[in-house]
């Protein structure tokens, strides 16, 4: 007999369900059920579509089967089932990198741990949470030879040739002493009503219960085995909105999404015409774990006529509304459809089209709470959505929200433009990495002084790609405050005459700072700062912007303009100044300092350093 080590991940993992997750340990009926489902749908498949599985007689079932004297519980299917490769592949290896993510997401929190146990495929080793000892065995549908897989979950495995008739896999549980519950029949059906009461399949359970019969003296009690159908076992997408609640919806997202959270919101629509489909759709509380892994698993799953096509296509729908969950069913596509040129399909990409609009209709309508959990999770990929959806553009628009300089929390654009100026039509922003500093901006202080709305906008990867397309929101044009004039209540003659009476002073900065800057010139947006410096509206590099964002690259860094304050001390000091090498240190912390408090990098940190060191000993 052969035995075998688990992979060293899968150990690690079978220890921390032995001993760690004692919470929710429910949910590896869930698990295995689901799994069954999968191992089902993939028959059902086959059955319909193969010629060698053309004529077989089958429904596909689900059975489980309690028995207390023996302290097990089985579960079985009549699915697909796994070969001896499989059986070891799948349950002995890690054929993904599901096991991996899911040691690093542990948080400690046994609740929250086993909340991940489904949604990094990892579902198959909840039972040890259980069991004392498991048996699979198995037998791939068109094969000969069955086998059964066999462990106690300390390390080590087993694999052995046996018999069994017909193809699907039962999974015989040894349970722990402490784990009697699960022999229950009220427990099972409980735990089958909460998750799995909308898989299609009838989940059959077979149990022993005393009976009595007679009456008075000649009652006799004896024990009988009945078998019972415990779900619902109907596609619930298949219901009409009509005939469902809440509560149904709330189930079925917790089967299919294995959470234990209920939906934010859910989206079901039958369309009838020329072409015929139905959807439904969950938006999860919480963003999935791997929605940033370029593995990450796909949540919706394509049916044609109730039959299960696929589970893996990353482009069911475009990939920024990757976390969606759920369901898709088509009346029109063939059930033989090639599940690689799905993409190339007339069918399916409407079906998509329309599944998309909804999602985001759905999505634009949530309020309160629910609209900002929606932000909260999900702001980067409706900017990810932005960048690549253009056909939707205007609705991913009304959904995306930012930070602002004069409200709490996040603002859509509408909300924006319901509060600024409707003559001017401008929606200005401010671009950077780092919210705090972006708040304290000196660029900030004349839109401050004159109540002028700024988004704030501090997630620099996305935003400074993102934001450039967007260009305009209705008839409002996006500025960003570094390549524009701010606001000022001067006329162009008194600017003129500031400029003119500071122009020794400029020339002599800009001298000292060479090509460093592009020029040095008096600024209007300035109220408590001495500098700052903003990017030249006149540089083709500005109007550039979008091209580079279009190719996905931030836009290369040009020198900028530094502006010096009128109005400040140190300023009008400087203008008067007689010392040169103190003029110089000044020339340029007044630049580097400027360059700091906007998030710059300054390239000569040390020379930052010295001149503020050497300023220092001259004022002690
Ligand atoms: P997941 O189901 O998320 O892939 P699991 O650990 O639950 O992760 O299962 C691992 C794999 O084992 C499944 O993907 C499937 O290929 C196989 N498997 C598990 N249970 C069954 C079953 N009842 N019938 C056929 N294959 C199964």
């Amino acid at each position: 007999m052969a035995k075998h080590q688990f992979q060293t991940e899968i150990g690690q993992l079978l220890k921390l369900m032995t001993h760690s997750l004692y919470s929710n340990k429910e949910i590896f009926i869930r698990e295995l059920i689901s799994n069954s489902s999968d191992a089902i749908d993939k028959f059902n498949y086959l059955s319909l579509t193969d010629e060698k599985f053309k004529n077989e007689e089958w429904a596909g079932k689900v059975f489980i089967k309690l028995d207390k004297e023996d302290n097990s519980l089985t579960i079985g299917d009549n699915g697909i089932g796994m070969n001896e490769a499989d059986l070891m592949d799948h349950l002995g290896t890690i054929a993904k990198s599901g096991t991996k993510a899911f040691m690093e997401n542990l948080t400690g929190d046994a609740k929250k741990d086993s909340n991940l146990i489904g949604q990094f495929g990892v579902g198959f080793y909840s039972v040890f949470m259980v069991a004392e000892k498991v048996d699979v065995i198995s037998k791939k549908a068109g094969e000969e030879q069955a086998y059964k897989f066999s462990t106690d979950g300390s390390g080590e495995y087993e694999v052995t040739p046996v018999t069994k008739e017909s193809h699907g896999t039962v999974i015989y549980i040894k349970l722990k002493e402490e784990e009697k519950e699960f022999l229950e029949k009220q427990r099972i059906q409980t735990v089958v009503k909460k998750y799995s009461n909308h898989i299609a399949y009838p989940i059959m359970l077979n149990y022993s219960e005393e009976v009595t019969e007679g009456e008075g003296d000649e009652k006799t009690t004896k024990m009988e085995n009945k078998t019972e159908q415990i779900n619902a076992a109907t596609a619930l997408w298949t219901l009409s909105k009509s005939e469902l609640k809440k509560e149904d919806y709330v189930e079925f997202y917790q089967t299919i999404a294995h959470d234990s959270e209920e939906p934010l919101t859910y989206i079901h629509n039958r369309v009838e015409g020329s072409q015929e489909f139905t959807t439904l759709f969950y938006i999860p509380k919480t963003a999935p774990m791997d929605m940033y892994r370029p593995d990450f698993t796909p949540g919706v799953k394509l049916y044609v006529k109730r039959v299960f096509i696929t589970d893996d296509n990353k482009e069911l729908l475009p990939m920024y509304l990757r976390f969606v969950k759920g369901i898709m069913d088509s009346e029109d596509l063939p059930l033989n459809v090639s599940r690689e040129l799905l993409q190339e399909n007339k069918i399916l990409a409407n079906m998509k089209q329309h599944s998309v609009k909804k999602i985001l209709q759905a999505v634009k309508k949530l309020t309160g709470e629910d609209e900002k959990q929606f932000t909260s999770q999900y702001n980067k990929l409706i900017k990810e959505g932005i960048y690549t959806d253009h056909v939707n553009k205007e609705l991913l628009l009304d959904i995306v929200r930012y930070k602002s300089s004069t409200q709490e929390g996040m603002v859509s654009f509408e909300s924006y433009i319901s509060r600024a100026d409707s003559e001017k039509k401008v929606i200005y922003y401010l671009l950077g990495e780092d919210e705090k500093m972006l708040r304290n901006s000196p660029l900030l202080e004349a839109y401050n002084k004159a109540n002028i709305e700024v988004l704030i906008m501090d997630d620099k990867d996305e935003d400074s790609i993102v934001t450039p397309m967007i260009g305009q929101y209705k008839e409002w044009e996006l500025k960003d405050i570094t390549t524009i004039e701010a606001p000022d209540s001067k006329t162009e003659e008194e600017r003129e005459e500031i400029e003119k009476e500071f122009k020794a002073l400029t020339d002599k900065i800009k001298e000292v700072l060479g090509s460093e800057v592009k020029t040095v010139k008096t600024s209007t947006r300035l109220i408590d700062s001495p500098s700052c410096v903003v990017n030249d509206p006149s540089d083709p590099m500005a109007a550039m912007a979008g091209i580079f964002a279009q190719m996905g690259e931030a836009m290369p860094e040009a020198p900028k303009i530094l502006e010096i304050n009128p109005d400040h001390e140190m300023i009008k000091k400087l203008a008067t100044l007689d010392d040169t090498s103190l003029f110089g240190d000044l020339a340029w912390i007044l630049l580097d300092s400027a360059r700091l408090s906007e998030g710059i990098e300054i390239k000569d940190k040390g020379a930052f350093a010295s001149r503020i060191a050497s300023l220092a000993t001259k004022v002690i």
